[in-house]
């Protein structure tokens, strides 16, 4: 029997478990709040993050451990590889905390960004983006500059100035990579924001060949550099047939949701596949899928679940403004089909 070590027990957490159990994969988690989406289904440790001295304990009879959750602190990462392997490796952790070392290993890659500066006295074009170096999600952290008289108000240490990007879509990559170097990709996912929160992702076959191996090529780079172990997504802007990459997650992904019945093997599925180095799960799609985020408030289930094919998820969380609650998903034969299932459930919550 494998035990896996998840460090976060929120809803990516719990996917991750309810995809290792049919493979007879046991799981333990280690997060601060008792209450976590992914307490009911293993042994949950409700320590701090921070607490080193927990780690040993938490540890015991693991057979690795992962993440759900990027901000996790390095140390605590490292010092866990003192007892146990840690897949991704705690330096992809290093690399997608801070915006700015995350955007110059892009470049140093020769991965296109948005151009970036941490030195605002350079000269940038406006409208810009002001973002914390750190711990920023979700839109969190953000603010359009339009004028370099508001640069003047804002506290500037430990942030980045990004060129505003007017882009034509926003487009992901979900890879895995596994421990004998074997990777695959699923297709690029279009993803539609609201108040900076993922709130729809696309998969409708509308993405040229180009732009796609274009993707996997970036993502083979990064996994590559990092010698990889583990899913990594990159968020990128489409600009002009052109991806710029914004940031990436050294971990299971939001955009990749869709996964779970939209394609042959989920995403949560070829996590746990890849740490654990068994051969990765073909990442082919089944039909046109479209994911939608619950966000704040859940519609009437039972309106839901009437929907023919819909595919709902429920994290078990309390609902709060802008809080991720659940998702629905739809894998359709067409594109035709699929747009009529999202008209149904436009007419109970609020896609876009
Ligand atoms: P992030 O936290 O970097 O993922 O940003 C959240 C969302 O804000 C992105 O998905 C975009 O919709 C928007 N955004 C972030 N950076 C930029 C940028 N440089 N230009 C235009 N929009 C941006």
């Amino acid at each position: 029997m494998t035990t896996i070590g998840i460090l976060g027990a929120g809803q990516l957490g719990r996917m991750l478990a309810l995809a290792g159990y049919p493979l007879g994969m046991r799981f333990r988690f280690l997060d601060p709040a008792s209450n976590s989406p992914a307490s009911l289904l293993a042994d949950h440790l409700a320590f701090d993050y921070a607490d080193i001295s927990t780690l040993e304990e938490f540890a015991k009879g693991l057979d690795v451990v992962t993440y759900e959750f990027e901000n996790v602190p390095v140390e605590t990462a490292r010092h866990l590889e003192k007892f146990v392997p840690v897949y991704p490796s705690p330096i992809a952790l290093e690399k997608a905390q801070d915006r700015f070392v995350e955007k110059s290993f892009f470049c140093e890659l020769d991965i296109p960004t948005p151009k970036f500066t941490t030195d605002i006295n350079i000269a940038v074009d406006l409208p810009a983006v002001l973002k914390t170096r750190r711990m920023g999600y979700d839109g969190k952290g953000q603010t359009i500059i339009y004028s370099t008289a508001e640069l003047e108000n804002q506290n500037l240490n430990e942030m980045i100035l990004e060129e505003f990007v007017s882009f034509d879509r926003e487009l992901s990559i979900i890879a895995v990579r596994n421990k004998s170097g074997e990777t695959r990709s699923y297709p690029l996912v279009e993803n539609h924001h609201r108040d900076g929160i993922l709130r729809l992702s696309l998969v409708t076959g509308n993405v040229s060949e180009e732009l796609q191996q274009q993707a996997e090529e970036y993502a083979t780079r990064v996994m590559s550099a990092l010698d990889y172990v583990g899913v990594l997504t990159i968020e990128f802007f489409e600009k002009d047939g052109q991806l710029l990459a914004n940031e990436m997650a050294p971990r299971v992904h939001n955009s990749g949701h869709w996964t779970i019945e939209g394609a042959v093997t989920s995403q949560f599925e070829n996590q746990v596949r890849a740490v654990t180095d068994a051969p990765i799960g073909s990442t082919s799609p089944l039909g046109a899928c479209a994911m939608v985020n619950l966000i704040g408030n859940v519609p009437d289930v039972k309106s839901i679940l009437k929907i023919e094919g819909a595919h709902l998820h429920l994290y078990d969380k309390a609902p709060r403004p802008k809080r991720k609650l659940g998702h629905v998903t739809f894998v359709e034969k067409d594109v035709e089909t699929l747009q009529k299932k999202l008209d149904c459930l436009k007419e109970i919550y609020d896609v876009l």
